[in-house]
């Protein structure tokens, strides 16, 4: 019904023009001219500039040709050279992100720092009940020691545990070991320590499983604080540059705040859900199938008609379902992801998943029309994700599901054609790559020089003809794509090391990496026909940026910024100092 009220309206619209004796054109709301707009269509690869109207782009073309186009009400957005191309997509990212109720303490260098930043912290938030927050290091400490009497010096009214960069271990106040219970008598659970003093005092620090004994007492995250982290990560997102991204395991407890966005209009991104594939009995607890359990344990009657409902009632293209995601292996760094031969110091890692209990169960999402996504990291789990979407295309006669595997960082070479054949999308995440301590004395010795050589080799795939989708993995990595499409172009750090870049053959060109931001993306959405590229009838969802990326040396790209971000022909973010 609002449907129709709304065409109803167009047509209103249009009458003035015809009143005049002018030809029944669309109004156009804003053209964009004198840009360098790359489109990422092969019909019309550049242009000069483009007209909106309503949530669409009516044209693009030359600046004389557009200005042809406009009325005396049409804005007029004067690009001055700069390089437009089509809205960024993540293909793999985890909203609503960290909560904007901790305290950040990332980078508090000093003692004085980290209890500023309680203290304000908590001065600002007198509602929460519990502070906590992330991000601090042992080196703002006296000596590198932790202890309570540094948060109590601060914070004593009310319970603090705040965790340390990498998560393993955390710092609670006395008012947290109070609520807690935790005394100089309390043991030490598996696994885990509770840090105590020569006289026996716990400390406050806790490592490892004994971070539980506060982490129960901690309440979890309000709907409130869901929808609050949605809309200024949303924020965030769209300041980078992102108009569309996919939800690789959405929680459906916290879809509501999702809902409540867009019901209030505050939506900046597009969002696609997918659901993961888990067992409803718990099985061994490892997100993967038990052995012997039945089939129906992974896709009842009952999600099979919530999922379709998803589907019907969330069509995009704001909110969008159809896909599902299910997970084959760890990390290489955990050395969890599973290969086929043993990591550099042992083991091969274990897949989550029999084979044939993976091959019904895709068989089963394949039948109904789902998309899967199956994270797959190690050759073996890679191997397994192929095996089962040939086996669901075979079993069930189905063509063009563009299943993907996730991550896919370690594949067989021998591998690489079945994904064009099978039209599998490699969902890979550029800024895995990117050459830091971690990935050169951990990633790339645990698989020795053979596997490194081709890891996270953007190539290859290119190569191989596959459709490649770039996402980041956020939460864990940043969502930039700015930075992501230098390191696909250098294999570099931000401090352009290695010279030369990481085996610099997986290299791939600014142009190519664009693509897998932009139109790749909307391909592996199901959305090639309404977005992804710049051109007539598509969604007017565009990027203006302070540089040519594509003329610029990749080290420039650091030092190019996000000037305006369009989404259906709203801006979403507009730097201050554009126009
Ligand atoms: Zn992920």
């Amino acid at each position: 019904m609002k449907t129709r009220i709304a065409t109803l309206g167009a047509v209103l619209a249009l009458t003035p023009f015809a009143a005049r004796g002018q030809s029944a054109r669309k109004h156009v709301d804003r053209i964009f001219v004198n840009g360098q707009i790359w489109t990422g269509d092969d019909q019309r690869p550049k242009a000069e500039a483009l007209a909106v109207a309503d949530d669409k782009i009516l044209a693009v073309g030359s600046t004389a040709e557009i200005k042809a186009l406009a009325d005396s009400q049409t804005a007029v957005v004067d690009l001055n050279g700069k390089l437009v191309v089509p809205g960024f997509q993540d293909s793999h990212l985890h909203f609503p992100g960290k909560s904007v109720n901790e305290v950040d303490l990332h980078g508090a260098e000093t003692l004085q720092e980290f209890q500023r930043r309680l203290a304000d912290f908590a001065k600002a938030h007198p509602q929460l009940p519990w502070i906590t927050g992330h991000g601090w290091g042992y080196s703002a400490f006296p000596s590198q020691t932790v202890d309570k009497k540094y948060i109590d010096a601060v914070i004593s009214d009310r319970p603090v545990y705040v965790s340390e960069r990498d998560g393993h271990m955390g710092l609670a106040n006395s008012k947290a070991l109070q609520i807690a219970g935790v005394t100089s008598k309390t043991p030490d659970p598996p696994n885990g320590h509770i840090m105590k003093s020569k006289d026996g005092e716990p400390t406050g620090e806790f490592k490892e499983a004994a971070q539980g004994l506060i982490y129960r007492l901690i309440p979890p995250r309000s709907q409130e604080d869901l929808y609050q982290s949605l809309l200024q990560h949303s924020d965030e997102a769209a300041a980078a540059g992102l108009t569309s991204v996919q939800e690789a395991f959405t929680d459906m407890g916290a879809f509501p705040i999702f809902e409540r966005a867009a019901a209030a209009n505050k939506l900046k991104l597009r969002f696609r859900f997918a659901p993961g594939i888990l067992p409803h009995e718990a099985g061994e607890g490892r997100g993967g199938a038990p052995k012997n359990h039945k089939l129906t344990k992974y896709l009842t009657e009952a999600d099979l008609d919530s999922y379709r409902k998803l589907r019907s009632e969330f069509p995009g293209p704001l909110l969008k379902f159809g896909a599902v995601k299910g997970v084959l292996d760890g990390t290489v760094d955990a050395r969890t992801a599973a290969m086929f031969e043993p990591y550099v110091g042992g083991g091969t890692g274990i897949p989550f998943w029999e084979q044939d209990d993976l091959n019904k169960t895709v068989a089963l999402y394949d039948k109904e029309g789902f998309q899967v996504l199956l994270h797959a990291i190690g050759d073996k789990a890679i191997n397994m994700a192929l095996n089962a979407f040939e086996s669901a295309a075979r079993t069930n006669g189905t063509s063009d599901r563009r299943h993907r595997v996730e991550h896919a960082e370690v594949p067989r070479l021998s591998d690489l054609p079945r994904f064009k054949q099978l039209g599998v999308i490699a969902s890979t995440q550029a800024m895995f790559a990117s050459p830091d301590a971690t990935v050169l004395e951990n990633f790339a010795v645990l698989l020795g020089p053979e596997r490194a050589s081709h890891a996270d080799s953007f190539k290859i795939y290119d190569d191989a003809g596959v459709v490649q989708a770039f996402g980041s993995d956020w939460g864990v990595f940043p969502f930039e794509p700015l930075p992501a499409i230098y390191c696909a172009a250098t294999r570099m750090t931000p401090q352009g090391t290695p010279p030369g870049g990481w085996y610099p053959a997986g290299r791939i060109s600014v142009e190519a990496a664009l693509r897998h931001f932009t139109r790749d993306g909307a391909y592996a959405s199901f959305d090639e026909d309404i977005r992804g590229t710049l051109s007539p009838r598509k969604l007017a969802d565009l990027v203006v940026l302070s540089k040519n990326i594509l003329e610029i040396p990749p080290a420039e790209i650091f030092n190019t910024r996000v000037l305006l971000t369009v989404m259906g022909g709203k801006d979403t973010y507009r730097d201050k100092d554009f126009q």
